[in-house]
């Protein structure tokens, strides 16, 4: 499993019916999802774990999902970011 950041924009006047596609899409979403509706960004942030990209994308609600963008997520450990500083010297 992987982790996915799912990032979702919606203009202003359509933020009532993006809240309640996501509220019928299941606790887990309203649970886990962050909004910046109220600091005026228009846009939604979760994380989920999916196989594949492909999974992750069925995981959006379909209201959401064509404007969602999904990218997997990696956590560097120093010792990868250091083998990547002397790649880069090289
Ligand atoms: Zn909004």
């Amino acid at each position: 499993m992987a982790q996915y950041i799912i990032e979702a924009t919606h203009t202003p006047a359509e933020c009532q019916k993006t809240l309640d596609a996501v509220m019928l899409a299941g606790a887990h979403w309203l649970t886990n999802s962050q909004w910046g509706c109220m600091s005026g960004d228009h846009t939604a942030w979760i994380i989920v774990e999916a196989d594949s990209d492909a999974e992750a994308q069925r995981l959006v609600p379909p209201p959401v999902r064509s404007k969602a963008k999904v990218v997997r997520l990696t956590r560097f450990t120093p010792e990868q970011i250091r083998a990547f500083a002397s790649h880069a010297k090289s």
